[in-house]
C-alpha cells in the first residue's frame, strides 16, 4: 500500500478522509482535535467477542454481555414518578427482557431493529431479565467486524459519531502516523517495568489481539503520564531545595500572647502542625508546605500563628483568599486579635479603589502593614512588599500554579504555606504535590455538633420550613443557597430573587438578607456583618459563600437545585454549618427528575459527611484534574491514569522520576535524550519551565 503522507500527527482530524470540518466538531467534544489526540484516545473498555453469551444460555446472577436485535420498545408508567423503559432483545438463540427505571430518554434512543450490546447482571422476575444494565447501540459493521478480530475497543461516545466512525478514523491515522510517534522513555525504564514501547502501546490500544495486550498498552501510557508529571515536580523540588530563604525563628513575643488570647485551646493536631511549620520556617531553605484539613478543621488559626512568627522576625506576612467575602472575613475576624497584639493588618481586594487603594499599597510597600489579607488583587504588578517573610494561600484549589507562584515572587524566597480542604489520601497527596511538604489536620476541634443531611422533595418543603422556623426561634441562623443570580432563558432554575421572595413570605417573622457576587463591596460587607452579629436570621446566597465563611451560629442550610452542584462544592457549602456545638441540618430540595448518575451523587452526599470519602468519590467521578486545582498550569494533564486504581504505577513512576532527577538533575545523559525531547515538547506547550 502507498503510504498516505498527507496526514501528520499534528494534522487536524478534519483532514482524515470522510471526516471533514463538520464531523471534526463532534470529535472536539471528546477532546480530539489532532491525529495525535485520536491515537491516544483510550477506549472506555473492550468487548471480547469470544465472551459474548447466547441469550439461551444465560443463567440467573451471571455477570455477562449479550448482543441482540431490538424487537420491542415500550415506556410504561408504573407509579407516580416511576416509569419503566422496557425492551425485548433477541439473538438467534432466544430472547430476554431488559428494563430501565426512570430513563424515559431511552425510549427515543432505541429503535426496533437496532443491534444492542447489553452488559450486566441477569436477574429474575417471572422470567430472566436485565435491570438497568450498561448498553451500547452497535452498527451492522461492528457485528461483521467480529469476524476479523475478537477484541473490540469501545470508545467514549458522543452525539453525532458512531463507534464505527471513530474506529475508521483511528485505523487511517494509525496507518499514516504510527511511525511518527517518538519513544519517550529510555530502555532502562521500559525494561525495568516490562513496559511496551510507545509505538507498540499505541497500536495495541486500538488493535489488541488479546485483552492482555490492551491492558499492557494502557499500562504503558498510564506510566508515561505519571512519570512526566512526577518528573516536573521532582525538578521543581530540586530547584527549590537549592535556594536560600529567610530563617525565621519563633521567639514567642507575639505567638505566646496570641495563644493566650484565643477563646479556645489549640487542639493536639493544631499544636503538632504548628510545631512542624515552626521547625520548617527556622531553616535557611524556604518552607514549601501544604496544610490539608477538612472544612472546619481550624486551618486559619494555624496559618495566622505562622504569619505571626514571620512578624516577630520583622518580616511581613500575606494571606491570599479566592473570594472577596472570604478575604473580608479573614480581615474582620483576625484583625480584632491582631489589634490586641499591636500588629498592623490590612485588606486589599479589587473592590478597594481610589485613595484607599493608594494608601493601602503604600503601607504594604513601606512595611507599615505587617499582615496583609486579600484576593488576587495582591498579585498585581503594582503591589510591592517591603520584606515578605511568609506567603499563605487559602483554599489553594481555587488558584492556579501561576497565581501561587506570583504571590511567592512578591518576596525573595519567602516561606510558603498553602491551605487545602481537599482531603485526599496522604500517599496520593505526597505524589501529586511531590514538590511540597505536607501537614494534615485530621480531627476537627472538639464539641462540634453533628450535621444531618436530608434530601427533601420540593412538595414537602412546608414541613421543612416548619422545622426551620423552630430552629430560628431557638436563635439559630440559616443559609439558603441557590445556584444562579438571575433567571436565564436556557436554564429553568430559580433565581436568587425568586428564592428571596419565597423565603420572606414563608418566614414573615424573620429578618432575611440576600447576598451575591453583583453587590457592591460595602453592601456585601455590611450584609455579612449583619448576619455575623445575628441581626439577620436567614441569609439567601449564591455560591459566593461557598468557601471559608465561618459563622458558628448558623446551623441550618437549605440548598435549592442541589443537582447543579458537584460533590466537592456541596461539601464546601455544607462546611458552612456544623461549626458550633449545636446539631446542624442541611436540606437538599429536589424538584425535578434528575438522571440516575446525578441522583446517585446527591444520595452519596446525603449519606456521607466525611470529606475524605467525598473527595475520593469525587476524584472517581470527575477525574483528578478538576479536583486538585482548577488551573493546574504547568503540569501535564492526567487523563488516562486513575489515581486510585493505578496507584501502584503512580508510586513506581514517582520513585523513578525522583531518583532520576537526583542522579542527573539536568537530565543530560545521552541515555535520557528521549526524556528531554518529550520534556521540551511539554515545555513548549505550557511554558512549564518558567515556573517552579
Ligand atoms: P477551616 O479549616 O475550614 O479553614 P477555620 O479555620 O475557619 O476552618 O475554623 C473553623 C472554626 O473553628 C472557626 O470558628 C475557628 O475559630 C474554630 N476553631 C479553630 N480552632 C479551634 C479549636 N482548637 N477549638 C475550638 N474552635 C476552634
Ligand atoms: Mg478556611
Amino acid at each position: 500500500m502507498v503510504k498516505k503522507t498527507y496526514l501528520k500527527l499534528d494534522s487536524q482530524v478534519q483532514y482524515i478522509k470522510g471526516i471533514g470540518p463538520k464531523r471534526s466538531l463532534y470529535f472536539k467534544k471528546i477532546g480530539v482535535e489532532i491525529i495525535n489526540d485520536l491515537l491516544f484516545l483510550v477506549p472506555r473498555r473492550y468487548i471480547d467477542y469470544s465472551d459474548i453469551f447466547k441469550i439461551k444460555n444465560l443463567q440467573i446472577n451471571n455477570e455477562t454481555t449479550v448482543i441482540g436485535k431490538i424487537q420491542l420498545v415500550e415506556l410504561q408508567k408504573i407509579k407516580n414518578r416511576v416509569n419503566l423503559t422496557k425492551i425485548l432483545l433477541t439473538d438467534n438463540s432466544g430472547s430476554i427482557n431488559i428494563k430501565w427505571f426512570n430513563r424515559p430518554d431511552l425510549k427515543k434512543k432505541f429503535k426496533v431493529g437496532d443491534w444492542l450490546l447489553i452488559s450486566g447482571k441477569v436477574s429474575f422476575f417471572y422470567d430472566r431479565q436485565f435491570v438497568n444494565p450498561l448498553y451500547e447501540i452497535i452498527s451492522e459493521e461492528e457485528i461483521m467486524e467480529k469476524k476479523h478480530g475478537s477484541i473490540i475497543p469501545v470508545y467514549p461516545l458522543t452525539e453525532g459519531l458512531s463507534l464505527w466512525d471513530i474506529k475508521r478514523a483511528i485505523k487511517i491515522s494509525l496507518d499514516a502516523c504510527l511511525d511518527e510517534i517518538r519513544e519517550t522513555l529510555p530502555q532502562s525504564i521500559t525494561k525495568k517495568h516490562n513496559l511496551m514501547s510507545l509505538n507498540e502501546a499505541v497500536y495495541n490500544l486500538h488493535f489488541p489481539t488479546k485483552i492482555e495486550k490492551a491492558i499492557a498498552a494502557r499500562r504503558r501510557l498510564v506510566y508515561d503520564e505519571f512519570f512526566f508529571f512526577e518528573l516536573i515536580l521532582a525538578k521543581r523540588k530540586m530547584k527549590f531545595m537549592n535556594e536560600t530563604g529567610i530563617p525565621l525563628k519563633e521567639n514567642g513575643r507575639l505567638t505566646e500572647k496570641f495563644v493566650r488570647l484565643l477563646p479556645f485551646q489549640l487542639t493536639k493536631g493544631q499544636t503538632e502542625v504548628i510545631k512542624s511549620i515552626v521547625n520548617n520556617m527556622e531553616q535557611f531553605r524556604p518552607m514549601n508546605r501544604l496544610l490539608q484539613g477538612d472544612v472546619g478543621s481550624g486551618k486559619t488559626i494555624v496559618a495566622l500563628y505562622a504569619m505571626l512568627v514571620s512578624v516577630e522576625n520583622g518580616y511581613q506576612s500575606v494571606l491570599m483568599a479566592p473570594t472577596e467575602i472570604l478575604a473580608e472575613q479573614h480581615f474582620i475576624v483576625l484583625s480584632e486579635i491582631l489589634k490586641k497584639l499591636n500588629v498592623e493588618s490590612l485588606l486589599l481586594t479589587s473592590s478597594i479603589k481610589g485613595d484607599e487603594r493608594q494608601t493601602t499599597i503604600q503601607k504594604i510597600h513601606s512595611g507599615e502593614a505587617q499582615i496583609i489579607f486579600g484576593t488576587h488583587a495582591l498579585i498585581e504588578e503594582e503591589i510591592m512588599f517591603k520584606n515578605l517573610g511568609l506567603a499563605v494561600v487559602d483554599e489553594q484549589h481555587r488558584f492556579g500554579v501561576m497565581q501561587r507562584a506570583a504571590l511567592v515572587n512578591k518576596g525573595i524566597n519567602p516561606d510558603f504555606l498553602v491551605l487545602s480542604a481537599t482531603p485526599i489520601p496522604r500517599t496520593i497527596a505526597l505524589t501529586l504535590y511531590g514538590d511540597l511538604d505536607i501537614s494534615m489536620l485530621k480531627e476537627k476541634p472538639p464539641s462540634r455538633g453533628e450535621v444531618i443531611t436530608k434530601i427533601v422533595n420540593e412538595k414537602k418543603k412546608g414541613t421543612t420550613f416548619e422545622f426551620v422556623r423552630q430552629e430560628v426561634s431557638k436563635g439559630r441562623q440559616v443559609f439558603v443557597i441557590c445556584p444562579i443570580i438571575e433567571k436565564s432563558e436556557t436554564l429553568d432554575l430559580k433565581s436568587v430573587n425568586e428564592v428571596y421572595q419565597e423565603i420572606t413570605s414563608a418566614f414573615p417573622e424573620c429578618s432575611v438578607g440576600v447576598i451575591h457576587g453583583r453587590l457592591k463591596t460595602a453592601e456585601r460587607m455590611s450584609i455579612m456583618n449583619e448576619f455575623r452579629c445575628g441581626n439577620l436570621s436567614i441569609l439567601v446566597a449564591t455560591t459566593v459563600i461557598e468557601v471559608g465563611v465561618d459563622i458558628p451560629n448558623a446551623s441550618v442550610m437549605l440548598i435549592e437545585h442541589p443537582e447543579r452542584f458537584g460533590l466537592a462544592q456541596l461539601h464546601q457549602l455544607r462546611g458552612r454549618i456544623g461549626r458550633g456545638a449545636q446539631k446542624s441540618y442541611c436540606f437538599l430540595f429536589l424538584n425535578r427528575y434528575v438522571p440516575p448518575e446525578t441522583f446517585e451523587r446527591i444520595s452519596f452526599f446525603e449519606k456521607n459527611n466525611d470529606g475524605f470519602a467525598l473527595a475520593q468519590k469525587d476524584i472517581k467521578l470527575r477525574g483528578p484534574g478538576e479536583i486538585l486545582g482548577k488551573k493546574q498550569h504547568g503540569l501535564p494533564d492526567i487523563k488516562i491514569g486513575d489515581l486510585e486504581a493505578d496507584k501502584d504505577l503512580l508510586f513506581l513512576a514517582r520513585d523513578d522520576a525522583f531518583e532520576l532527577v537526583k542522579k542527573d538533575p539536568e537530565i543530560s545523559s545521552s541515555e535520557y535524550y528521549v526524556i528531554r525531547r518529550k520534556l521540551n515538547k511539554l515545555a513548549k506547550k505550557a511554558q512549564l519551565l518558567r515556573i517552579g
